[in-house]
């Protein structure tokens, strides 16, 4: 896999079968899956499995052709977003996604420079690369991107809170775009998942995103909404996590959950945008919404409906963060608790005055929930802040053990460490 894909654990996990929020090894062991958003409606779940055997079985070729499934499906995609945002392209991955919403802004607004925070992740192609702040060398040596702070109320710049917090954040972005436009560079937009997934689930000064997407589009770029983690009921009571702030995206992004583990992706972008971007620019995509992926699409939109999948994510998610507080106010080793519907980020400390980050406890932490038979994963800048991000059909008897695991495994480390 190579030095830059390591595996999660410090022993590798090989894992042959799963169900639901469950999965197994190679030596029959049982592990509740609280990390993976991808199993979106379950692992293995069968309403989906039955979708894509069924059109499997029947017809699955290339995009060039029409066909129902594409039609129907993309209605009913399109019927989830916000007026405005009524005209999809199917991709088969999120950094696909992302590239064809970068090309669609660059080319809808004349402008080169993207605006991203200084943590971001949107994925692997080289336009994309060339945005991953905290994971790609290109993004350091690129003159079409700038970043400002991530924005983090609980490591706030200069010690602000709140309204003046967001404004704080929202100068950033000014900032970069002023520094584009020094440098002659034509602003083309902002680029954010609307939870701040990969910087940490971060708690966001309230105000900061509709702040900053007025400052770009004053600047005459657009907001792109990468929801590639962040979407599809995740958040609970929103079904794209952008609905939680008041502004409407241009472009929105979205992969990893749509096709639960199938590779299915794409964009949803106001029409004029894709209009004007697919009469003089060629984009095909040989994979991208073929007649099975989006009957698997489809089966994972029923599968989410049906099983009242986002009403779960409000009350299970609800449950779980409160346990999660309790367990915050017994181990001093956590300094925060951020919770977005079934999406936890729990920051870990040395100390929680100084908020110090306590990085190699963490990496211990995931390592002895693993072998307690709990699968969870760390992000952030420090790589201290537990990841939580458990298949949408989580239930609160799935959150006590999940609670009580970590509370043994915290007790553990912290006996470790003072011993
Ligand atoms: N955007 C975000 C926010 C992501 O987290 C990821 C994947 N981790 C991507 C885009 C890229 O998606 P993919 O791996 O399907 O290309």
């Amino acid at each position: 896999m190579g030095h830059h894909s390591p595996l999660f654990y410090d022993k590798p996990l090989h894992l042959v079968r799963g169900e639901g929020v469950w999965l197994w090894d190679s030596e029959g062991k049982r592990y509740l899956d609280v990390y993976n958003n991808v199993p979106h409606v379950g692992h293995c779940n069968p309403r989906v499995v039955e979708a894509m055997h069924r059109q499997a079985s029947t017809l699955n070729i290339h995009t060039r052709y029409l066909h129902d499934n594409i039609v129907d499906y993309l209605e009913r995609l399109t019927g989830t977003f916000d007026d405005g945002l009524q005209m999809a392209m199917l991709t088969c991955t999120g950094s696909e996604a992302n590239e064809l919403a970068l090309r669609m802004a660059r080319f809808c607004t004349g402008g080169q420079g993207i605006i991203v925070t200084d943590f971001a992740y949107h994925g692997n192609t080289e336009a994309v690369a060339e945005i991953g702040t905290g994971f790609m060398p290109e993004a350091r040596t690129t003159k079409r991107v700038k970043s400002f702070p991530i924005p983090d109320a609980y490591r706030p710049l200069d010690g602000l809170s709140g309204e003046a917090l967001a404004q704080a954040y929202a100068d950033r972005v000014q900032q970069a775009i002023d520094e584009f436009h020094a440098e002659g560079i034509k602003v083309a937009g902002i680029l954010v998942c609307p939870d701040f997934a990969n910087e940490g689930l971060l708690d966001v000064p309230p105000g900061f995103l509709e702040k900053a997407v007025a400052k770009v589009r004053q600047a005459g770029g657009v907001f792109i909404a990468d929801e590639v983690q962040a979407g599809f009921g995740r958040s609970g009571r929103h079904f794209w996590a952008y609905q939680w702030y008041d502004v409407t995206p241009d472009i929105v992004t979205m992969g990893k959950p749509m096709g639960n583990g199938h590779p299915l992706a794409g964009v949803v972008a106001r029409p004029e945008m894709i209009e004007a971007f697919s009469k003089e620019a060629m984009y095909f995509n040989t994979f991208g919404g073929t007649p099975v992926s989006t009957a698997v699409g489809m089966a994972v939109l029923d599968a989410l409906e049906e099983d009242s999948l986002m009403q779960n994510a409000v009350t299970t998610g609800a449950y779980m963060a409160e346990g999660l507080r309790k367990l915050q106010r017994k181990h001093e080793l956590i300094g925060d608790v951020r919770d977005l519907g079934m999406f936890f980020g729990v920051e870990l400390v040395k100390d929680r005055a100084t908020k110090v980050p306590a990085q190699a406890e963490t990496r211990r932490l995931i390592n002895l929930m693993r072998d307690k038979g709990v699968l969870i994963s760390k992000i952030g800048v420090h790589d201290a802040i537990l990841k939580l991000r458990p298949p949408m059909p989580f239930q609160t008897e799935h959150a006590d053990i999940l609670l009580h695991t970590l509370d043994e495994a915290l007790t553990q480390l912290t006996e470790e460490v003072t011993a």
